[in-house]
């Protein structure tokens, strides 16, 4: 059995692939429904509103837009920023504008962490690699 602490309420419970034991689960989903609902029959609520109404915290309801479960109504004013500009944003970790940017240079990256090619001509697959690597 795998005993862990819960990372809300610090009581020990039995893991199940959650850092929150059942009971703060179930109490962080109930609040989660109450934000929404809440989101949804009142779009333009401020975010201070829906925290008094809903009993939900800030830290909450950033982290369910962040983990894109709670997307705001574009009437409202974006809550988050993207972590690399700065720009507001409604929902994930960055701007789409980022967001683009972290994938072309991860895709250099993963370029760039292939095995470099053979260093002699092969023609294992029916292709010459000699002075590919030179234009
Ligand atoms: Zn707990
Ligand atoms: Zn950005």
């Amino acid at each position: 059995m795998d005993i862990r602490q819960c990372k809300r309420c610090k009581k020990l419970f039995n893991y199940t692939n959650n850092i929150l034991c059942p009971e703060c689960i179930r109490l962080m989903d109930e609040r989660f429904k109450a934000v929404r609902d809440y989101i949804y029959e009142n779009p333009n609520a401020q975010m201070e509103t829906v925290c008094e109404e809903t009993g939900a915290e800030m830290s909450d309801i950033h982290r369910w837009l962040r983990e894109g479960r709670l997307i705001l109504s574009s009437n409202t004013a974006p809550l988050l920023k993207c972590k690399v500009c700065g720009a507001p944003i409604y929902t994930g970790q960055m701007c789409d504008k980022c967001t683009n940017d972290v994938r072309s240079q991860f895709q250099r990256t993963a370029d760039a962490l292939k095995p470099p090619p053979e260093p002699f001509p092969t023609k294992r697959e029916g292709r010459m690699h000699v002075e590919v690597r030179k234009k």
